[in-house]
C-alpha cells in the first residue's frame, strides 16, 4: 500500500508518538509566557523554500518567510550543505577566544559590498538588536556624544536601548515607564499620510531648538524601508538631507537593514536606491538564511574607535551563521536573486494593481515598498481609511485557506510580504490567488 505524504506523516506522529496540536498548544500556554504571541494556531513539522507543512500535514505558502528571514527560503541546499560543512568541523570556539576564518571571510565580504566608499569593518552578532545596540554604542564611542535621534513608526528591536528607539508603544514598550536612553523622535516622512518630508524636516529642526543640541548628537537611526512600522519608503530625498545635516554636525547615519537587507529590495542595501551613503548599517534576518547572524558594517575609522573586549558576545559571528552567511551571499550571486526580486515585485505589483480594481471585494490601497518588500493597506470600504480589523480578518481568511501573511503598520493595518526571493512562480502564483480569496470577504 502506498501512502500519501498526509497519512505517513499522521503514521510518523503515531509511531513516534509525537504531540498533537491540542496538546502542545496547552503546553505552549502553560511553560511559555503570554507575552509571546504567535501569529498563527499551528505548530511547524517541517518546511521546504516558501512552503511550509504543520504537525497536521496542513501545507501553508509562506509569505512571512519567518519575518523577513528566509531569503532564500527555507533549507535552501547549499546553506544547508554548507551549514553541515561546518558542524563536522566546530560549531562554537567563541571568537574572543579562538579566532576563525568564516567570521573574517565573511567581514571581507560584507566590507567589500558595503553601501558607502571607502574602508569597511564589519562586526559580528546574533540578533538585530544586537546589531542596532552596538551600532548605537560604537557611534557614541566614536562620536563621544549621546543623543540618539530615531523615527516614528521605527522598530530597531525588544532591548531596551531598541526598545527606547523604537517608535510604538502597544505592545513593544507597556509596562516600561522610563525608558529614557537619551533618545529623540522625528516624524518619519509618509507623505499619503498627510507627513511631507519638509514637515519631518522641519521637526527635526525644531527638536535641535527645543530639546537636543545638534552637536550632543551620536546618530540618527533610520530604516529605509520601515519594516514594522509600515513598509513605508523613506524618500531619497529625505535621506539625502539627512545626510547633509548628519555631515553639517558631525552625527553619524545609521541605516537599519535588518528588515530592508540583503536582497529583499533588488539592492543588496535598501539605501542604495537613494544614493545616500550611511556611516554604520545594521544586517540580521536574511543575512544567515535562517540561522541567527547579526552585523555591523560601519566605516573603518569609526569602527576601529572602540578599545579590544569592547565590542563581541559569546555567541557573536557563530561559525554556524558565519557559513550560512557565506553561502547565502552565493546563492543571491548565483541564483541573481536581485534581479529576481525585482521580477517578484513586478509580479506581485501586478497582482496587487489587478484587485485595486475590483469594487466587489475588500478595499485596498497605497501600494509601496521596493522590489520583493511590498505592503498595501486594507481599506475600510466606506471611509477609505486604513483598518486593522478588516486586515486581521484578512490574514485569519488567508491563514484558513493556507498562505501565512503578516501584517505591520500602527495598527496591523497593511498586509506586508516578505516571501523568499527563491519562491517558485507557481507557488508566488498560488499564494496570490489565496490572498486574492481571502479579500472576497
Ligand atoms: N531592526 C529592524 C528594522 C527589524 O525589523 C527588526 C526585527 N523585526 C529588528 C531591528 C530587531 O531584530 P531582532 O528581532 O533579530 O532582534
Amino acid at each position: 500500500m502506498i501512502l500519501g505524504p498526509l497519512a505517513q506523516e499522521n503514521l510518523m506522529r503515531l509511531t513516534l508518538n509525537v504531540a498533537n496540536a491540542t496538546d502542545l498548544t496547552t503546553r505552549r500556554n502553560s511553560a511559555i509566557p503570554r507575552g509571546i504571541a504567535t501569529a498563527t494556531p499551528f505548530f511547524a513539522s517541517r518546511a521546504e523554500n516558501a512552503e511550509v507543512w504543520d504537525i497536521d500535514g496542513r501545507r501553508f505558502i509562506d509569505f512571512a518567510g519567518g519575518i523577513g528571514v528566509l531569503g532564500t527560503g527555507h533549507r535552501h541546499p547549499r546553506v544547508m550543505a554548507a551549514v553541515a560543512q561546518q558542524l563536522g568541523r566546530y560549531t562554537h570556539t567563541a571568537f574572543q577566544v579562538m579566532a576563525y576564518e568564516p567570521y573574517i571571510e565573511l567581514a571581507e565580504r560584507l566590507n567589500a559590498i558595503a553601501p558607502f566608499e571607502g574602508r569597511a569593518k564589519t562586526l559580528l552578532l546574533t540578533t538585530g538588536a544586537e546589531a542596532v545596540e552596538n551600532a548605537v554604542k560604537i557611534a557614541r564611542i566614536a562620536t563621544r556624544r549621546n543623543a540618539v535621534i530615531a523615527f516614528t513608526g521605527a522598530f530597531h528591536g525588544r532591548t531596551t536601548m531598541t526598545l527606547a528607539m523604537t517608535g510604538k508603544l502597544t505592545p513593544y514598550k507597556r509596562g516600561l515607564h522610563s525608558l529614557g536612553h537619551d533618545v529623540y523622535r522625528v516624524p518619519f516622512p509618509v507623505e499619503y499620510r498627510g507627513v511631507s518630508v519638509e514637515a519631518a524636516l522641519q521637526a527635526l529642526e525644531a527638536l535641535f531648538h527645543s530639546d537636543v543640541d545638534p552637536s550632543d548628537v551620536a546618530a540618527i537611526a533610520i530604516e529605509p524601508v520601515q519594516g514594522e512600522g509600515g513598509f513605508h519608503v523613506a524618500p531619497p530625498e529625505f535621506l539625502r538631507r539627512l545626510r547633509s545635516i548628519c555631515d553639517a554636525h558631525g552625527i553619524l547615519l545609521i541605516a537599519d537593514e535588518v528588515q530592508s537587507g540583503f536582497g529583499r529590495t533588488g539592492r543588496m542595501f535598501a539605501i542604495q536606491h537613494s544614493g545616500v551613503q550611511p556611516d554604520l548599517v545594521t544586517l540580521a534576518k536574511a543575512l544567515a538564511g535562517g540561522f541567527p547572524l547579526s552585523a555591523v558594517i560601519g566605516r573603518a575609522a569609526i569602527m576601529d574607535k572602540c578599545e579590544p573586549g569592547a565590542l563581541g558576545g559569546t555567541y557573536g559571528g557563530s561559525p554556524i551563521g558565519c557559513a550560512a552567511a557565506l553561502a547565502v551571499l552565493n546563492v543571491i550571486a548565483d541564483e541573481k536573486l536581485l534581479v529576481r526580486a525585482e521580477q517578484i515585485g513586478t509580479r506581485i505589483r501586478m497582482k496587487i494593481a489587478a484587485l485595486t480594481q475590483r469594487d466587489d471585494i475588500v478595499s485596498i490601497g497605497n501600494v509601496r515598498g521596493e522590489g520583493a518588500m511590498l505592503g498595501f493597506d486594507i481599506l475600510a470600504r466606506d471611509t477609505k481609511r486604513p483598518d486593522g480589523a478588516i486586515a486581521r480578518k484578512v490574514t485569519q481568511r488567508a491563514l484558513d485557506e493556507g498562505l501565512i501573511i503578516l501584517t505591520c503598520g500602527a495598527e496591523g493595518e497593511t498586509l506586508r510580504i516578505l516571501v523568499p526571493l527563491t519562491i517558485e512562480n507557481s507557488v508566488l502564483d498560488d499564494g496570490l490567488h489565496i490572498l486574492e480569496r481571502a479579500l472576497e470577504l
